[in-house]
This record gives C-alpha cells, sequence and structure tokens, in this order.
C-alpha cells in the first residue's frame, strides 16, 4: 500500500509534514465524494488517487457515485456540452428526468457527512433532497465554464446556488455566486500506475502487445473519444506534418460511463485515420492506466489540441513524463504549458503542425522543454499540493468565519 510518507523522495519532508500537521485539525471528519463515474475521465483518476490518502490522515471519507440510465446520461452530456459553450437545447421533460434520476439515487445515500463534495453537474440537484444530511455542501466543478451557453448555465446556477461553496480550477471559470468560490487546480499521482517510472522493457513489451512499432517518431493523444478533444484536428496537424517529415500518430482512448458521445466520435475518427498507415487508433480499456503510461513514455511529442478544456491531465502526465506538449491555447490547459519553456500552445491545425514540425526538428529544446514541464508539475500539479488544498478548505469550512488558515 502506497503511504503518504512515499512522496516524501519526490516532494520533500516539508510537503508531507504539512499535510499531517494540517489534518490533525480534522482528525473524524466525515468527507463524502459524489460523481457520475467509477472510470473514465479526469474527475474518476482523482478521486481514486485521493481517497485513500485522506483516510490515511485521519479524515474519513467515503465516494459515492451515482447511477443512471441513458436518457440521464444524454441530458447531463448536453449539460456538459452547453456548459462548454455548445448551443444545446434542455426540453422541461430532460430536466425532469435529470431531476428524477437524482432523487432515487438520493434514496440509497443514508450517510451523515461533516462536508459533501458534489463534482459537476450529474450528482449537482442532489442537494435538493440531501441538504440536511451534511453540514456544508461544496460543488467542485471542473469542466471548461468559462463561456458557457447561458439558458444551460442558468438552470444549473439555481441548484448550484443552494450550496456554500463551488471550485474552479482556474480564475477564469468563476461565476457569479452568492457564496465563497475556491481554486483547486487538479492533479496527478506520481506513485500511480499511470504515472510511475517504467522500464524501457515494460515499455517496449506495452508497445509490442498494442501492434505500435517505432520506427518513426511518434506524435500521441491520448483522450476519451470526445469532440472538444478534437480528435479529428490532430489527424488534420499531423497530415500537414507528415507531408515534409515522416512521423506516425497514435489517437489512444477509452469511453466513460457517464458519456454517451463516446462511441460516434470514435467513428469519426476511424473514419478520417481510414486506410492511413501511420495513424492508429486504439480504444482502450478504463483500466488501461499501465498502457496509458508506457505510450506516453514511448511517444516523441504529445498532443492534446482540445477546443474547451477543464484542466487536461493528460498534459500533466504527459509533462511529468518529460515530454514536449503542444496543447490547446484554451482552459486549463493555458495553466500548463508556457510557450518555450514547458510546452507550445495553439489554436489550430496548421499551428499545431508548425509546432510539431519546430520540436520534431529540435530534439534538444524538446528535451529541455520537456524537463522543465517535469518540475513545473513537480511545483504545482501534484496529488500532495491537491491534498493539502482539499485540507485547507474542509479547515475553512469547518470554521466559515475564518479567511485565513496558517500551516
Ligand atoms: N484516460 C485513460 N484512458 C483513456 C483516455 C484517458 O486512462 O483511454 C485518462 C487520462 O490518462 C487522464 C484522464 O483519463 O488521467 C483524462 O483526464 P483529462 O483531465 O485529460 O480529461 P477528461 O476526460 O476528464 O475530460
Amino acid at each position: 500500500m502506497i503511504t503518504l510518507n512515499d512522496y516524501t523522495p519526490i516532494v520533500g519532508e516539508e510537503v508531507v509534514s504539512q499535510l499531517y500537521r494540517l489534518a490533525e485539525r480534522l482528525k473524524g471528519r466525515r468527507f463524502v465524494h459524489i460523481n457520475s463515474t467509477a472510470v473514465g475521465g479526469g474527475v474518476a483518476e482523482m478521486l481514486a488517487r485521493a481517497i485513500p490518502l485522506l483516510n490515511q490522515l485521519g479524515l474519513e471519507t467515503t465516494w459515492e457515485v451515482i447511477m443512471g440510465d441513458p436518457f440521464f446520461f444524454e441530458v447531463t452530456k448536453a449539460f456538459h456540452n452547453g456548459l462548454q459553450g455548445f448551443r444545446v437545447q434542455l426540453t422541461p421533460s430532460m430536466l425532469e428526468h435529470y431531476r428524477q434520476v437524482n432523487l432515487e439515487n438520493a434514496k440509497r445515500f443514508a450517510w451523515e457527512a461533516d462536508v459533501v463534495m458534489v463534482h459537476d453537474p450529474q450528482p449537482a440537484s442532489l442537494i435538493e433532497v440531501l441538504r440536511p444530511q451534511a453540514r456544508r455542501w461544496v460543488w467542485r466543478c471542473h469542466v471548461d465554464v468559462s463561456r458557457p451557453h447561458l439558458p444551460v448555465w442558468r438552470f444549473l446556477r439555481k441548484i448550484v446556488r443552494q450550496y456554500d461553496a463551488s471550485v474552479f480550477s482556474m480564475p477564469q471559470f468563476a461565476q457569479n455566486l452568492p457564496h465563497p468560490q475556491y481554486l483547486i487546480h487538479p492533479s496527478i499521482d506520481p506513485l500511480s500506475e499511470k504515472n510511475r517510472e517504467l522500464t524501457e522493457k515494460e515499455i517496449q513489451t506495452v508497445l509490442y502487445r498494442l501492434g505500435i512499432e517505432k520506427d518513426k517518431p511518434l506524435i500521441l493523444q491520448i483522450s476519451r473519444f470526445d469532440s472538444f478533444k478534437n480528435p479529428v484536428g490532430v489527424i488534420q496537424a499531423f497530415r500537414l506534418v507528415r507531408r515534409h517529415t515522416p512521423c506516425k500518430l497514435v489517437l489512444a482512448g477509452g469511453e466513460a460511463t457517464d458519456d454517451p458521445e463516446g462511441p460516434a466520435i470514435l467513428a469519426q475518427v476511424q473514419e478520417a485515420a481510414h486506410g492511413d498507415p501511420d495513424i492508429q487508433v486504439l480504444l482502450l480499456p478504463p483500466d488501461a492506466h499501465h498502457e496509458v503510461n508506457a505510450l506516453q513514455r514511448a511517444a516523441d511529442l504529445i498532443v492534446q489540441k482540445s477546443t474547451r478544456e477543464g484542466f487536461g491531465l493528460t498534459v500533466t502526465e504527459a509533462m511529468w513524463k518529460g515530454k514536449p506538449v503542444i496543447g490547446g491555447a484554451v482552459g486549463g490547459i493555458v495553466l500548463q504549458l508556457r510557450d518555450y519553456h514547458t510546452g507550445f500552445l495553439v489554436q489550430s491545425p496548421e499551428g499545431c503542425a508548425f509546432r510539431i514540425r519546430y520540436l520534431l526538428h529540435r530534439p534538444q529544446l524538446a528535451h529541455r522543454m520537456g524537463q522543465m514541464a517535469r518540475e513545473f508539475v513537480r511545483l504545482h500539479f501534484l496529488i500532495t499540493r491537491h491534498l493539502r488544498d482539499y485540507l485547507t478548505l474542509l479547515i475553512l469550512q469547518a470554521n466559515p468565519d475564518r479567511r485565513l488558515v496558517e500551516f
């Protein structure tokens, strides 16, 4: 079992002992997280890593996953798309079904908690039924709400305003709400199967198993098959690069149980890649952490050409592996990639192609940027910093009159 002390060699003794000091003030408090999928996507990824560590720190922390039928997840995907700016239509029957499914889920939840953290819009309306079961309710938004489609946000805002606080991943996402809003960046766990060091043999074994021959520079994007991740834009960029520079592209992704659009987007990607021997589209199972790790380590360059992005853990993961990343200049990717330092931001397939070529022809710069990227992640985006932010938030929620927490 991984313990907090195992992080000391990576982040230093002070960071770990600070966590113990903060947690001392929260011993025995009950902390419940609720989201809508146990696997697939960044939220499940982070919860799976954070919950055991919060328990080790002495907080009684549990994780609930709401269930829903396909129509429910169509509705919540429409919320997701609307919050990220698509002009989606919500009908009264969709909204009614959304509330009804949460009502059914609420019947299963008998706990009492000090603080409940509800992740994203899917379970948000649980507060309307379960409010008395917890002292404080916090809404944790992971999506890019910088430019929401207003009818969707207006509906959700009526629910979110009932919470005691909200958490966003970057200041640009903050909203007009009648309660405190906190800024917490997501994180990765350097000791997880997804991010731990791998031997060259382990990497080669995965490449062999997946049928990837590394005879040319390898460009990689790992993402759920989601239109905001823009996999077809990556193919366009790749083809521009390949006109002059030999290389191959792997687009690897899985499905999340709360994302019903995956198969349609995967079909579009397969069609766009059809017949191209230099493009491989891989559908990975949700627990393919080792494979994702090996692919990221095998790649020469990593792309995350999203058009909206709450944060983009795939960017963080790649940076931690010392890889130069080229990402869409949107949402949380902007927090991570600093041009010429920790990566490159791009706005179009042409810009992406330009930067891929630029880096493929400058291996030393690519290597230096990768090293800086890793250090940037070590300082800002590892799970220990995330735990510190959670503990601080919990202390503030337990003492609503306080504005400051001394470490
Ligand atoms: N992921 C994975 N397998 C896949 C696709 C994605 O394990 O086939 C992981 C990825 O490594 C990352 C998370 O899912 O840890 C995606 O988080 P991100 O913030 O990049 O995007 P989200 O899916 O939450 O929008």
